[in-house]
């Protein structure tokens, strides 16, 4: 088999990817007990990451948990104790919902209203899902 034949075998192998884009690390909840509160410590990060506004996560979180909180910094303080577990779950649900574009996959994504609809737009594919509450 010569070098040719090698490339050609090795690119028939690669499985074709249907969504089209790489998966979208989420990054890990990093967490920290603080008396009967929980403090998400990399919130700030996690938002940006997300490239969303930190009102935005920080409404859906504390809505989610069923709890009442704030941000400080680049912190949310959350009121109650909370699994890092649930945490991580609240934030796959939020880029699931929010930040994944359901047509192709990417996670580059605007939220924008239009005539009061909230839509998820995608800048890779151009598709526009309307948000459901
Ligand atoms: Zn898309």
């Amino acid at each position: 088999m010569d070098y040719e034949e090698m490339l050609d075998k090795g690119r028939e192998e690669v499985p074709e990817d249907v969504s089209g884009g790489e998966r979208f690390e989420i990054p890990e909840a990093e967490t920290q007990k603080d008396g009967s509160k929980t403090i998400l410590r990399n919130f700030g990060a996690l938002a940006d990451r997300f490239n969303r506004d930190r009102e935005h996560l920080s409404k859906y979180l504390l809505g989610e948990l069923g709890t009442s909180g704030h941000v400080e910094g680049n912190e949310l303080v959350l009121n109650g104790s909370f699994r890092r577990g649930k945490i991580n779950g609240k934030l796959e649900d939020y880029t699931e919902r929010y930040v994944i574009c359901s047509e192709c996959g990417r996670p580059d994504t605007k939220l924008e209203k239009e005539k009061g609809v909230e839509l998820l737009k995608c800048e890779a594919c151009g598709a526009r899902t309307p948000l459901e509450d």
